[in-house]
Protein backbone atom coordinates (compact mmCIF):
# COMPACT_ATOMS: atom_id res chain seq x y z
CA UNK A 1 0.00 0.00 0.00
CA UNK A 2 1.22 3.35 -0.85
CA UNK A 3 0.70 6.08 1.55
CA UNK A 4 0.30 9.60 0.72
CA UNK A 5 2.43 12.01 2.16
CA UNK A 6 -0.10 13.21 4.58
CA UNK A 7 -0.96 10.04 5.63
CA UNK A 8 3.06 9.33 5.94
CA UNK A 9 3.00 12.32 8.20
CA UNK A 10 0.08 11.20 10.30
CA UNK A 11 1.65 7.66 11.13
CA UNK A 12 5.34 9.49 11.94
CA UNK A 13 3.11 12.00 14.33
CA UNK A 14 1.63 8.61 15.90
CA UNK A 15 4.79 7.29 16.27
CA UNK A 16 6.25 10.47 17.76
CA UNK A 17 3.32 10.65 20.04
CA UNK A 18 4.09 6.86 21.46
CA UNK A 19 8.19 7.45 22.19
CA UNK A 20 6.88 10.74 24.37
CA UNK A 21 4.52 8.83 25.81
CA UNK A 22 6.42 5.42 27.12
CA UNK A 23 8.89 8.65 28.16
CA UNK A 24 7.35 9.27 31.07
CA UNK A 25 4.17 11.91 32.17
CA UNK A 26 6.10 14.76 32.84
CA UNK A 27 7.59 14.23 29.14
CA UNK A 28 11.37 12.91 30.19
CA UNK A 29 12.38 10.28 33.05
CA UNK A 30 13.03 13.22 35.86
CA UNK A 31 11.40 12.58 39.26
CA UNK A 32 7.86 13.83 40.79
CA UNK A 33 9.83 17.44 42.33
CA UNK A 34 11.50 17.53 39.47
CA UNK A 35 8.63 17.60 37.00
CA UNK A 36 7.42 19.55 39.32
CA UNK A 37 9.63 22.86 39.01
CA UNK A 38 8.88 22.21 35.09
CA UNK A 39 5.62 23.63 36.03
CA UNK A 40 3.47 20.28 35.20
CA UNK A 41 2.41 16.93 36.97
CA UNK A 42 0.57 13.73 35.67
CA UNK A 43 -1.43 12.51 38.44
CA UNK A 44 -3.54 8.84 38.56
CA UNK A 45 -7.11 9.12 39.66
CA UNK A 46 -10.29 7.25 39.49
CA UNK A 47 -13.10 8.78 37.08
CA UNK A 48 -15.75 6.39 38.51
CA UNK A 49 -15.97 6.27 42.36
CA UNK A 50 -18.62 9.15 44.01
CA UNK A 51 -17.34 11.18 46.45
CA UNK A 52 -13.59 9.88 45.92
CA UNK A 53 -12.83 10.47 41.94
CA UNK A 54 -15.66 10.91 39.61
CA UNK A 55 -15.69 12.35 36.50
CA UNK A 56 -18.56 15.00 35.57
CA UNK A 57 -20.03 14.66 31.75
CA UNK A 58 -18.33 18.34 31.52
CA UNK A 59 -14.88 16.38 31.56
CA UNK A 60 -14.52 17.52 35.47
CA UNK A 61 -13.13 15.88 38.35
CA UNK A 62 -14.26 15.90 42.01
CA UNK A 63 -13.93 13.63 45.19
CA UNK A 64 -11.86 13.47 48.15
CA UNK A 65 -8.90 12.07 46.40
CA UNK A 66 -9.15 14.46 43.55
CA UNK A 67 -8.46 17.68 46.66
CA UNK A 68 -5.97 15.25 47.84
CA UNK A 69 -3.84 15.11 44.66
CA UNK A 70 -4.85 18.90 43.75
CA UNK A 71 -3.28 19.94 47.32
CA UNK A 72 -0.19 18.42 46.54
CA UNK A 73 0.22 19.49 43.48
CA UNK A 74 -0.43 23.20 45.00
CA UNK A 75 2.53 22.28 47.33
CA UNK A 76 4.39 21.38 44.56
CA UNK A 77 3.78 23.94 43.07
CA UNK A 78 1.96 22.94 39.92
CA UNK A 79 -1.86 24.68 39.70
CA UNK A 80 -4.95 23.19 38.75
CA UNK A 81 -5.02 23.69 34.91
CA UNK A 82 -1.04 22.25 34.99
CA UNK A 83 -2.09 18.91 35.70
CA UNK A 84 -3.08 16.34 33.37
CA UNK A 85 -5.28 13.59 34.49
CA UNK A 86 -5.31 10.08 34.07
CA UNK A 87 -7.61 6.98 34.55
CA UNK A 88 -5.51 4.44 37.06
CA UNK A 89 -7.59 1.08 37.54
CA UNK A 90 -6.86 -1.11 40.34
CA UNK A 91 -4.48 -3.40 38.65
CA UNK A 92 -2.75 -1.07 36.33
CA UNK A 93 -1.55 1.46 38.96
CA UNK A 94 2.12 -0.36 40.11
CA UNK A 95 2.82 -0.34 36.16
CA UNK A 96 1.71 3.24 35.25
CA UNK A 97 4.02 4.45 37.94
CA UNK A 98 7.03 1.83 37.18
CA UNK A 99 6.04 3.27 33.25
CA UNK A 100 6.45 6.61 33.92
CA UNK A 101 3.44 7.43 32.58
CA UNK A 102 2.07 8.89 36.18
CA UNK A 103 3.73 11.25 38.52
CA UNK A 104 2.02 9.98 41.30
CA UNK A 105 -1.22 8.18 41.58
CA UNK A 106 -4.22 9.14 44.30
CA UNK A 107 -6.91 6.41 43.83
CA UNK A 108 -8.19 4.52 47.00
CA UNK A 109 -4.51 3.12 46.83
CA UNK A 110 -3.80 1.04 49.70
CA UNK A 111 0.23 0.63 51.27
CA UNK A 112 1.08 -2.68 51.28
CA UNK A 113 4.52 -4.78 51.69
CA UNK A 114 3.35 -6.85 47.88
CA UNK A 115 3.04 -2.73 46.59
CA UNK A 116 6.47 -2.06 48.27
CA UNK A 117 8.26 -3.86 46.28
CA UNK A 118 7.48 -2.33 43.05
CA UNK A 119 6.15 1.47 44.06
CA UNK A 120 6.88 3.91 47.03
CA UNK A 121 4.13 5.30 49.22
CA UNK A 122 3.99 9.04 50.89
CA UNK A 123 1.15 9.05 53.86
CA UNK A 124 -1.18 7.38 54.81
CA UNK A 125 -3.45 10.22 53.72
CA UNK A 126 -6.57 8.31 54.59
CA UNK A 127 -7.37 4.83 56.80
CA UNK A 128 -10.73 3.08 55.36
CA UNK A 129 -11.50 -1.02 56.06
CA UNK A 130 -13.02 -3.67 54.07
CA UNK A 131 -16.82 -4.14 53.81
CA UNK A 132 -19.37 -5.23 51.79
CA UNK A 133 -22.72 -4.05 50.14
CA UNK A 134 -25.40 -5.56 48.78
CA UNK A 135 -29.00 -4.68 47.57
CA UNK A 136 -31.07 -3.00 49.93
CA UNK A 137 -33.95 -5.64 50.51
CA UNK A 138 -30.59 -8.36 51.26
CA UNK A 139 -31.39 -10.01 54.65
CA UNK A 140 -29.30 -12.75 54.40
CA UNK A 141 -25.65 -11.13 54.15
CA UNK A 142 -24.37 -10.16 57.35
CA UNK A 143 -21.02 -10.12 56.98
CA UNK A 144 -18.02 -12.28 54.95
CA UNK A 145 -19.02 -15.54 56.67
CA UNK A 146 -22.32 -15.35 55.26
CA UNK A 147 -21.04 -15.98 51.76
CA UNK A 148 -19.95 -18.94 52.43
CA UNK A 149 -23.03 -20.64 50.74
CA UNK A 150 -22.14 -19.74 47.34
CA UNK A 151 -22.94 -16.27 47.14
CA UNK A 152 -21.67 -14.40 43.63
CA UNK A 153 -19.01 -11.61 44.97
CA UNK A 154 -17.62 -8.67 42.91
CA UNK A 155 -14.53 -7.16 43.57
CA UNK A 156 -12.31 -5.49 41.44
CA UNK A 157 -8.55 -7.26 39.88
CA UNK A 158 -5.97 -5.96 41.53
CA UNK A 159 -7.23 -5.18 44.82
CA UNK A 160 -6.76 -5.45 48.12
CA UNK A 161 -10.31 -6.39 48.51
CA UNK A 162 -10.09 -9.57 46.12
CA UNK A 163 -6.87 -10.95 47.27
CA UNK A 164 -8.66 -11.29 50.90
CA UNK A 165 -11.57 -13.17 49.38
CA UNK A 166 -9.91 -15.29 48.13
CA UNK A 167 -7.13 -15.92 50.68
CA UNK A 168 -9.54 -15.85 53.38
CA UNK A 169 -13.10 -17.00 52.52
CA UNK A 170 -13.52 -17.94 49.17
CA UNK A 171 -13.65 -21.62 49.65
CA UNK A 172 -17.68 -21.28 49.11
CA UNK A 173 -18.06 -18.08 47.61
CA UNK A 174 -17.97 -17.29 44.06
CA UNK A 175 -16.02 -14.82 43.42
CA UNK A 176 -16.05 -12.32 39.96
CA UNK A 177 -13.59 -9.84 39.45
CA UNK A 178 -14.49 -7.01 37.19
CA UNK A 179 -11.79 -3.63 36.01
CA UNK A 180 -13.78 -1.29 38.10
CA UNK A 181 -16.10 -0.71 41.22
CA UNK A 182 -18.63 0.91 39.01
CA UNK A 183 -19.14 -2.58 37.13
CA UNK A 184 -19.10 -4.30 40.12
CA UNK A 185 -22.07 -1.86 41.54
CA UNK A 186 -24.27 -2.31 37.97
CA UNK A 187 -24.20 -6.02 38.08
CA UNK A 188 -25.32 -5.90 41.88
CA UNK A 189 -27.88 -3.67 40.82
CA UNK A 190 -28.71 -6.06 38.13
CA UNK A 191 -29.23 -9.01 40.19
CA UNK A 192 -25.70 -10.70 38.55
CA UNK A 193 -24.06 -11.19 42.32
CA UNK A 194 -24.92 -10.52 45.41
CA UNK A 195 -22.65 -8.44 47.36
CA UNK A 196 -19.55 -6.18 46.45
CA UNK A 197 -16.48 -6.04 48.78
CA UNK A 198 -14.44 -3.37 49.07
CA UNK A 199 -13.52 -0.68 51.25
CA UNK A 200 -16.34 1.19 53.09
CA UNK A 201 -15.71 4.61 51.85
CA UNK A 202 -15.80 3.71 48.62
CA UNK A 203 -19.31 1.65 48.90
CA UNK A 204 -20.71 4.11 51.02
CA UNK A 205 -20.13 6.67 47.99
CA UNK A 206 -21.85 4.41 45.57
CA UNK A 207 -24.99 4.17 48.39
CA UNK A 208 -25.20 7.45 48.05
CA UNK A 209 -25.37 8.31 44.61
CA UNK A 210 -28.42 5.80 44.34
CA UNK A 211 -30.56 6.36 47.49
CA UNK A 212 -32.62 3.48 48.80
CA UNK A 213 -30.98 0.86 46.33
CA UNK A 214 -28.11 -0.36 48.05
CA UNK A 215 -26.57 -0.58 51.66
CA UNK A 216 -23.49 -1.05 53.67
CA UNK A 217 -23.33 -4.22 56.24
CA UNK A 218 -21.11 -5.76 58.93
CA UNK A 219 -18.28 -3.87 60.37
CA UNK A 220 -15.31 -3.23 58.35
CA UNK A 221 -12.79 -6.31 58.17
CA UNK A 222 -9.18 -5.19 57.24
CA UNK A 223 -7.38 -1.96 57.70
CA UNK A 224 -6.70 0.03 54.85
CA UNK A 225 -3.81 2.65 54.55
CA UNK A 226 -4.43 5.26 51.49
CA UNK A 227 -1.09 6.50 50.33
CA UNK A 228 -0.20 7.91 47.60
CA UNK A 229 1.94 5.65 45.02
CA UNK A 230 4.79 7.11 43.22
CA UNK A 231 8.40 5.85 41.42
CA UNK A 232 10.11 3.45 44.06
CA UNK A 233 13.38 5.47 45.38
CA UNK A 234 12.16 9.01 44.71
CA UNK A 235 12.40 9.63 47.77
CA UNK A 236 13.01 13.62 47.43
CA UNK A 237 9.52 13.34 46.07
CA UNK A 238 8.11 10.93 48.77
CA UNK A 239 9.61 13.51 51.38
CA UNK A 240 7.80 16.53 50.13
CA UNK A 241 4.38 14.67 49.19
CA UNK A 242 4.65 13.73 52.68
CA UNK A 243 5.03 17.30 53.94
CA UNK A 244 2.19 18.42 51.77
CA UNK A 245 0.01 15.37 53.46
CA UNK A 246 0.90 16.79 57.06
CA UNK A 247 -0.08 20.39 55.82
CA UNK A 248 -3.65 19.41 54.62
CA UNK A 249 -4.42 17.61 57.51
CA UNK A 250 -2.46 20.35 59.80
CA UNK A 251 -4.11 23.41 57.86
CA UNK A 252 -7.96 21.74 58.20
CA UNK A 253 -7.84 21.54 54.33
CA UNK A 254 -8.11 17.87 54.80
CA UNK A 255 -11.54 17.65 57.18
CA UNK A 256 -13.42 20.15 54.72
CA UNK A 257 -12.11 18.13 51.88
CA UNK A 258 -13.65 15.46 53.78
CA UNK A 259 -16.71 17.39 54.78
CA UNK A 260 -17.23 18.95 50.68
CA UNK A 261 -16.74 15.23 49.66
CA UNK A 262 -17.59 12.81 51.88
CA UNK A 263 -19.69 13.98 54.22
CA UNK A 264 -23.31 13.53 52.39
CA UNK A 265 -22.37 9.93 51.83
CA UNK A 266 -22.95 9.55 55.33
CA UNK A 267 -19.01 8.30 56.34
CA UNK A 268 -18.17 9.53 59.79
CA UNK A 269 -15.40 11.72 59.56
CA UNK A 270 -11.90 9.33 60.95
CA UNK A 271 -9.24 10.53 62.87
CA UNK A 272 -6.28 11.72 60.35
CA UNK A 273 -3.64 9.04 60.08
CA UNK A 274 -0.41 9.95 60.96
CA UNK A 275 2.30 10.12 58.28
CA UNK A 276 4.54 6.88 58.00
CA UNK A 277 7.86 8.02 56.92
CA UNK A 278 9.61 5.11 56.34
N1 LIG B 1 -7.82 0.09 48.79
C1 LIG B 1 -7.91 -1.13 48.06
C2 LIG B 1 -6.76 -1.30 47.09
O1 LIG B 1 -5.92 -0.51 46.98
C3 LIG B 1 -9.22 -1.24 47.31
C4 LIG B 1 -9.63 -0.04 46.53
C5 LIG B 1 -9.13 -0.04 45.11
O2 LIG B 1 -9.06 -1.10 44.46
O3 LIG B 1 -8.82 1.05 44.64
O4 LIG B 1 -6.67 -2.31 46.42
Amino acid sequence: MRLTAKARMAVGALAIGFVATACGGGGDAGTVTEHAAEGNLTIGVRYDQPGLGLRQPDGTLTGFDIAVAEYVADQLGVTPENITFREAPSAQRETLIENGEVDYIVATYSITDARKEKVDFAGPYFTAGQSLLVREDNTDITGPESLNDGKRLCSVTGSTPAQRVKDEYAQDVQLQEFDTYSACVEALRNGAVDAVTTDDVILAGFAAQSPGEFKLVGEPFSTENYGIGLALGDDTSRSAINDAIEEMISSGAWADAFETNLGPSGYAMPEPPTVDRY
